[in-house]
């Protein structure tokens, strides 16, 4: 690889360890987004106003706070079709209940609920924190504030091994009820629990706790994403899973300039626990968009179905990378590996919205990208994973394949891939919007 390449690599990498370090909840991970959208000259549109776009126009839209889609109007109609890539923005983990602090034996802890899937044992003794968005009280009724505490706020302490014997030959279990309250501190004499959380809260929104509402907060790690290994080839950080592909996503459409078919990049909330809510991949989010650029162009409903029928979408999620520890738990034949480009993901009972086609029609785009790529299955003995692609297929109609990065040990509170694979995914995006 040239200096020049190299370098490249490297920022790409750097940029989304910055990305993922800004966003530590879905509605952080879109206000991010923005700013990298404001940045290359796209403007904001409101589902509730009258659109006008013309061709070449640069715009996103956000719903519900956690999801948003960007898009470039092509100089062809929309009866050419969408070049569309969707990834989400939601990672599995700990989120707060309402009245979350409770105190007893001197401490105050914080109750929360399990979101999705995560791997609950690599929450313990970390430099855990709070960030998430709060309603306030403001004229117009409330206004929504997001929140971040940057230093270590919250912990969850393991067990000592002398209360816990079998922990290295059972593994860690917690009980999601009684055994995951996170620490916030020691209670004060006289000042309920929740007036102490609240206080917190308050405080760092400069408002009185009179004025909070209520909020949706999430827990996460404090700890600043790495680049690792002999040769820095390899990154680290929470939410690869899946703020890499939201991220390989907006950098190509942000680079695309003049795009002939439009260019359509969607971030979904809610993928980690089923993407059926307003805001989800299942929603009708992406079809209202698709709809209003085809009105927009004063189209007809043949017309717009017909843009449909030529589209195409590539589902952006995270791929498992092989684990040499773990060699049992993978399919033979089907090892895709850290560095080696991005993973075709495969499975005949459609939990990947793979065919045949679309997935020719992705190696088409790496081979003239110059990206190489790499084909995956489960065993057939494990419960496969799913994600937006065959959701977003089933809903629109529109050919899609399901791809991602490889990565290791995914759901966990800090994951892993490779430095390379970024700008993989990012330069074979990019061919697809141009
Ligand atoms: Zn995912």
């Amino acid at each position: 690889m040239s200096t020049v390449a190299h370098q490249e690599v490297k920022k790409h990498a750097q940029d989304l360890l910055d990305f993922i370090d800004a966003s530590p909840s879905p509605w952080h991970a879109v206000a991010t987004a923005e700013i990298l959208l404001k940045q290359n000259r796209f403007t904001p549109l409101n589902e509730s106003d009258h659109w006008q776009l013309s061709s070449g126009g640069r715009h996103y839209v956000i719903r519900g706070g956690g999801s948003i889609i960007a898009f470039i109007v092509g100089s062809k109609s929309v009866v050419e079709g969408f070049n569309m890539v969707g990834a989400h923005t939601d990672s599995p983990g700990l989120r707060l209940k309402p009245h979350a602090a409770f105190s007893s034996d001197g401490l105050i802890r914080i109750g929360v609920e399990v979101y999705g899937g995560p791997i609950l044992a690599t929450f313990t003794d970390r430099d855990l924190s709070i960030a998430g968005r709060v309603n306030v009280r403001a004229q117009s009724g409330f206004e929504t504030r997001l929140i971040k505490f940057d230093q270590a706020l919250i912990r969850l302490p393991n067990l000592a091994i002398h209360m816990n014997r079998e922990v290295n030959d059972k593994g860690l279990k917690l009980n999601k009820q009684t055994e995951l309250p996170l620490i916030f501190g020691e209670s004060e004499d006289g000042v309920a629990a929740e007036q102490q959380f609240l206080n917190h809260i308050a405080q760092a929104l400069e408002v009185t706790v009179a004025d909070i509402i209520n909020f949706e907060l999430n827990v996460f790690d404090t700890q600043k994403g790495a680049i690792w290994g002999q040769h820095q080839e390899f990154i680290a950080d929470s939410q690869l899973d899946n703020l890499a592909s939201c991220h390989a996503a907006i950098t190509a459409l942000t680079n695309t300039k003049h795009p002939t078919s439009t260019a359509i990049c969607a971030l979904f909330d809610h993928e980690e626990v089923g993407s059926e809510s307003a805001t989800g991949a299942s929603g009708s989010f992406l079809a209202d968009i698709i709809h209003r650029i085809g009105l927009s162009q004063n189209l007809s409903q043949e017309d717009a179905l017909r843009g449909l029928a030529k589209s195409f979408f590539i589902s952006a999620d995270m791929a498992h990378a092989y684990h040499p520890n773990h060699a049992g738990s993978y399919e033979p034949c089907h090892h895709a590996l850290v560095n080696k480009g991005p993973v075709i993901k495969t499975n005949a009972n459609q939990r990947y919205a793979t065919s045949a086609d679309s997935a020719a029609k992705f190696i088409g785009l790496c081979e003239q990208a110059g990206v190489p790529y790499q084909q995956y299955a489960h065993r057939t003995d494990l419960g496969c994973g799913s994600t937006i692609g065959p959701i977003v297929a089933s809903r629109l109609g529109v050919n899609s394949v399901d791809v991602g990065s490889p990565m290791w040990a995914m759901h966990s509170l800090r994951e892993s891939a490779g430095v390379l694979d970024h700008t993989y995914m990012i330069t074979v995006l990019s061919k697809h919007y141009n």
